[in-house]
């Protein structure tokens, strides 16, 4: 499961930025059909690519990246590019500044190919309530790509980028990265700034790298991570640190029979929940039996508090100051309501509904303010676990990808898809999924590790030799 980082390659042998980025026009172009971009940034990355080739040719110091061609989902913010976050109420919305994530990355000289499709306002697991339509899996075009980074996810699994960024509120970087064979890493809490990325949840929501192997993931967030002033809940004390050699066998390994033995988890999955567990044990991993913390709750703790801060943080599109505006209307408030009506759609309405129910008056207490003492003691829970183990091992998902439309008229179903992937936001944790090989009916699978705080870096060490087994 390891791919070597072609931009790091190309740049030895000293193929110009330009020649890069035209070779990845010509995959998207000749990709179409998996839909993975809402917009390729034809012109303005040629234009960059440019730049940074007559830097290297005056004999410039390059950046760390330059040459690494990236997408990004449609959230990110990116100075004067449209920024819709896959709905029509912000189709026209052209982004005002860069987010600080982004312009590290831009600092460094990467090149942005495009904004990628997602589930609108990144509500969802498969990708198929995105205003631009849905978003083909490479590796089973019958399939979803998952979501809500699905775009992202399917665009460098077909290699139409160097590597792309999503973000994860309840697990759309890390459910997508597993459905398409790729590394997607949620980092912990505060590690990677939320400026400039459009709020969905906002005591959840991270910026992540989607990458085709660890070092790449590694070397994003090197740049990407660390305090920054613009968002109060940044980890001022943050540091990346490095990559190293971490032998299995020092390893404790926190991990959850009852997954094994749980029905409604796929047997793929299962068979290879088992194999990475039992080469890991042969390797001279100890392995911890743990039970799965307060498991039947955390789909409705985290469908409770995220839409309860979605329906606060989408209060903002009115028709007055962003995007669509619902036309003829003969009042403000008709104005208002069928703007909100008009320009989100079905999904994004429901959890608008129930966010602001759970926020009302009468019921504040017995579901947000239950829902958020439960999400203190997960987090104890999920840290107690953490001190008795270095890792927690479970799968990304708890099946393989599904067709279009198996999921999307049953939402309580689609939210089941996040199971394993919501702890790590509710309690914050940085969490990465990686590919090992399922060996069953589709090539491969995800899994899953959670460690401490200010972990990634180390995750991505553990998780590069756990693919491999
Ligand atoms: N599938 C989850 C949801 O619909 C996660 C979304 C996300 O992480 N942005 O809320």
């Amino acid at each position: 499961m390891h791919v070597q980082a072609d931009w790091k390659r190309d740049r030895i042998l000293g193929i110009p930025v330009q020649q890069r980025v035209q070779r990845f026009l010509e995959a998207i172009e000749a990709h179409r059909d998996l839909n993975c971009f809402a917009e390729v940034f034809e012109q303005s990355a040629m234009k960059r690519a440019a730049e940074l080739d007559n830097a290297l040719a005056a004999g410039r110091q390059p950046g760390r990246l330059t040459g690494m061609v990236i997408a990004i989902k449609d959230n990110i913010l990116y100075k004067d590019h449209l920024c819709t976050a896959s709905s029509k109420i912000l189709q026209n919305f052209r982004a005002p500044y860069t987010a600080t994530a982004l312009q590290r990355l831009l600092d460094e000289g990467v090149v942005v190919i495009g904004r990628t499709s997602c589930d609108e306002f990144a509500m969802g697991s498969s990708n198929e309530t995105s205003y631009y339509g849905p978003v083909r899996n490479p590796l089973a075009p019958e399939c979803v790509p998952g979501g809500s980074s699905g775009g992202s996810a399917a665009a460098v699994a077909a290699g139409l980028c160097d590597a792309a960024l999503g973000s994860d509120t309840g697990g759309s970087i890390r459910q997508p990265s597993a459905f398409c064979g790729i590394w997607g890493l949620k980092p912990g809490y505060g590690a990677v700034s939320r400026y400039g990325l459009i709020a969905y949840g906002s005591s959840f929501d991270q910026i992540g790298p989607m990458t085709a192997n660890a070092e790449d993931a590694a070397t994003l967030m090197e740049v990407m991570a660390g305090p920054d002033p613009r968002d109060a809940t940044s980890d001022a004390e943050y540091h990346f640190g490095k990559m190293r050699n971490v032998p299995v066998s020092n390893l404790r390994i926190g991990y959850y029979p009852e997954i094994l033995n749980s029905p409604d988890v796929g047997e793929t999955v299962r068979n290879a929940y088992q194999r990475i567990l039992d080469k890991a044990r042969e390797a001279g991993a100890h392995l911890v039996s743990l039970s799965f913390p307060i498991r039947e709750h955390l789909v409705p703790m985290y469908y409770v508090l995220s839409t309860a801060e979605a329906s606060s943080n989408l209060a903002r599109y009115d028709g007055v100051r962003y995007g669509y505006r619902a036309a003829g209307a003969s009042s403000m408030e008709e104005m208002l309501v069928r703007t909100r009506t008009e320009g989100f759609g079905q999904e994004v309405r429901r959890r608008i509904l129930l966010g602001t129910f759970v926020l009302s008056s009468g019921y504040y207490e017995a579901y947000y303010g239950k829902a958020q003492k439960a999400r203190a003691l997960l987090r104890e829970m999920v840290d107690k676990q953490l001190s008795e183990t270095d890792i927690l091992l479970l799968p990304t998902t708890p099946d393989l990808p599904f067709r279009f439309g198996e999921r999307s008229e049953d939402p309580v179903k689609m939210y089941l898809e996040d199971q394993f992937t919501v702890m790590a936001n509710l309690s914050g944790h940085p969490a990465l999924s990686f590919p090992v090989v399922s060996g069953h009916t589709f090539p491969v699978c995800g899994m899953q590790i959670i460690g401490p705080f200010r972990s990634e870096a180390f995750l991505l060490s553990v998780a590069s030799q756990l693919s491999g087994f």
